[in-house]
């Protein structure tokens, strides 16, 4: 069996990931250090905990494992923090990135497959976002995994490292079958905290920001399915075991929804009142962001099955209400 490393597996797209490898046949390992991801999660394979600021530990781990390629999930990924805190951006996502590209180069491990994001363009307005639209990210978390994105181009010209960069969109929903699900704490997103607001664990959902230049006045964005997304992954490393080369892709629907329509959707699959208040815009927050690219269904042959707005919220939901991971 062919072993993947995949950092950031105990977390919530990551645990999905191992999910998806282990089906395909692969042994996920996952390397996390559980600052933000759950021992509860990793249920698909091995686990070795560490930090990707320890660059002994990661060599141990290479070394241990000698894995054929590396998902790479584990990073900081708060917009409103990445504003704040800007250090722990650059250090956690950046330096532990580098870390963990020259501890795959070293270990003669050359194929890589990493987590970006839509974050990387900024704010562009009426521009269709393609893999080829200018990256302008408007914050730390976006700018940050910008330079991992060249750190990836460096290496690979450098020392042959072939990577598949997904830019994903934004990632919602569970797995169907509620083995993993997004849990973060703090919980900062979107769908989790209604959820949360509409079940009564916290008080009212805060619409961040009512004067967006959008038809209803709040940000718009692209949700893909958690389940969707880890499947594109797949796909991206046999894409780099059969030799095809590095390549970019985006991973959306092509689909925008306001902060405003996902609350009108969550309302009607749950059949609940969603209690919010309209409250300021957050720092670092785009308009609008929605791919405009099917690079990745006509090159990768992949096909976002679960991606309605309604299946992600009935996902949620349900692992919503079936608990949750403990430490
Ligand atoms: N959002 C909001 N209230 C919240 C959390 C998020 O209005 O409590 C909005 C946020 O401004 C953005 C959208 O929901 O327009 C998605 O935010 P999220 O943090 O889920 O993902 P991001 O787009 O920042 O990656």
């Amino acid at each position: 069996m062919t072993n993947v490393l995949v950092t950031g597996g105990a977390g919530y797209i990551g645990s999905h990931a191992c999910k998806a490898l282990k089906t395909a046949g692969f042994t996920p390992v996952t390397f996390d250090n559980l600052v933000t991801g759950w021992q509860d999660a990793v249920r698909f394979g091995p686990f070795e905990q560490g930090d990707l600021l320890d660059p002994a530990r990661l060599e141990e781990v290479f070394a241990k494992w000698q894995p054929e390629a590396v998902m790479h999930f584990a990073a900081l990924s708060q917009v409103g923090e990445s504003m704040k805190e800007p250090g722990l951006y650059w250090r956690n996502n950046v330096q532990g990135s580098l870390n963990l590209i020259e501890a795959a180069t070293s270990a003669g491990c050359r194929n890589f497959v990493f987590s970006s994001t839509c974050a990387t363009y900024g704010d562009q307005d009426n521009v269709v976002l393609d893999e080829n639209s200018a990256q302008h990210p408007i914050n730390a978390y976006g700018a940050s995994k910008r330079a991992i994105e060249d750190i990836l181009r460096d290496y690979e010209v450098a020392f042959g490292l072939s990577h598949v960069i997904f830019r994903y969109f934004n990632v919602a929903g569970a797995d169907p079958e509620g083995e993993v699900g997004e849990f973060h704490q703090p919980e900062t997103h979107l769908i989790p905290l209604l959820l949360d607001a509409i079940d009564g664990k916290r008080d009212a959902l805060t619409i961040f920001g009512t004067d967006y230049d959008t038809p209803d006045g709040t940000c718009i964005r692209d949700y893909v399915h958690v389940c969707d997304l880890v499947d594109a992954h797949v796909l991206g490393l046999k894409w780099l075991q059969d030799g095809k080369g590095s390549r970019v892709f985006n991973l959306g629907t092509g689909s925008g929804f306001s902060v405003r329509e996902v609350m009108d959707h969550s309302r009607s699959v749950t059949n609940r009142p969603v209690p919010f208040k309209e409250g300021d815009r957050r720092p670092g927050d785009c308009t609008r962001l929605v791919s405009g690219s099917t690079r990745a269904e006509s090159e990768l042959g992949w096909t976002p099955s679960r991606s309605t707005l309604d299946t992600m919220i009935t996902d949620a939901w349900r692992w919503h209400q079936s608990g949750h991971y403990e430490k």
